[in-house]
């Protein structure tokens, strides 16, 4: 019998398409694992959480609009990368709630808005780019001084940390590994191992402390995609220490194994290795599957190499999250066809 969580969910605003697909890579499998001794590769869709508001963010969106909305708020203030997954689901997520965004966006403004940017655009939410060292150096007086900007208007903010990844966002990722348990309990099995790309940490976080809660003894791993494992390690627990204190639920986070593999985050953040792009090729032309060059495309790469190392050997059923991101693939367009100069 699988158990259920021992909490209630807090409020929460309906939004994306649950639950999303399971679907099993056969392909993958047959290639990198079975013959091997590795286990069956599965993939959870939450690239189809929505359309324009795809991803796993949206998981996260749905307890913090809901909470914006009990408080009062009428703009959602968040920040990211110009090419953020995160702020372009807030803005359509604005947009369909009725809520004004303000983006702070680190980087360049580019004169053709191209990808997640140009969808910013298109949802008409309020989009000012500063430049990396101003970014920060100075986030949370970026934060403050927009919202006193809107105060000023009579108008009141909620801001959301980067990618949601806070004590409260962290709901969606423990609700969705509820729903994932029970995927795999219909498909007859439980998994070993699951495994996600982790950014600002919050869905890692979500799933440990979900399959922890639901005692799924399961290794839920997150592959950096920046940063360092020890990094990881501090902010997932920061996360499941603020959802202790809001939710009254208290654990030993000492015992709590936080799994984080840093060996495929490549040169840097948005920055990938030419391998990585092949296995975004790669998995389009074997399974039509399409991931980002961010985050699914290093942690699933990261995932084939782990394969070929024989690290999942002995385990039956792996299951990789993808997390969205494909409208990230569009402004990387020149990796893929690469032609000299
Ligand atoms: C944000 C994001 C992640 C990472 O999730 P975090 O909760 O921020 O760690 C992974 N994949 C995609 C496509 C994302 O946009």
């Amino acid at each position: 019998m699988l158990k259920s969580l021992p909490i209630e969910l807090p409020k929460r605003l309906r939004l994306a398409n649950l639950p999303t697909p399971l679907q099993s890579l056969d392909r993958i499998s047959d290639l990198y694992s079975l013959p091997y001794g590795g286990p069956r590769i599965w993939i959870k869709r939450d690239d189809l959480t929505e359309s324009g508001m795809s991803g796993n963010k949206l998981r996260k969106l749905e307890f913090v609009a809901a909470e914006a909305r009990a408080q009062g708020a009428q703009v959602l203030i968040t920040c990211g990368g110009v090419q953020s997954n995160h702020c372009r689901t807030t803005a359509l997520v604005g947009a369909r709630l009725g809520f004004k965004v303000q983006l702070i966006l680190r980087g360049k403004r580019t004169a053709n808005p191209d990808g997640n940017l140009l969808l910013d655009e298109l949802a008409g939410a309020e989009i000012a780019v500063y430049s990396p060292e101003e970014y920060s150096r100075n986030l949370q007086g970026l934060f403050d001084s927009w919202a006193a900007e809107y105060l000023s208007r009579g108008q009141k903010s909620f801001c959301i940390p980067t990618g949601a990844s806070d004590g409260l966002g962290i709901w969606g990722y423990i609700s969705a590994s509820q729903e994932l348990l029970a995927d795999c309990a219909d498909r007859g099995f439980s998994p070993d191992h699951i495994l996600c790309a982790t950014g600002s940490g919050g869905t890692q976080a979500g799933l440990t402390l979900g399959c922890h809660l639901l005692e799924a003894g399961v290794k839920v791993t997150g592959f950096a995609v920046c940063d360092s494992a020890n990094y990881f390690q501090v902010k997932v627990r920061e996360d499941i220490s603020q959802w202790m204190a809001q939710s009254g639920v208290s654990l030993d986070l000492e015992s709590l194994k936080i799994l984080v593999n840093a060996d495929y985050k490549g040169p840097a953040y948005g920055v990938a290795e030419p391998e990585v792009y092949q296995t975004i090729k790669e998995l389009a032309c074997l399974e039509g599957i399409l991931l980002d060059p961010v985050y699914t495309g290093k942690a699933f790469h990261g995932l084939l190499q782990e394969l070929k190392k024989g690290n999942y050997r002995g385990s039956d059923n792996l299951v990789f999250i993808h997390t969205g991101g494909q409208f990230g693939l569009f402004p990387h367009r020149a990796h893929f066809f690469p032609v000299a100069e």
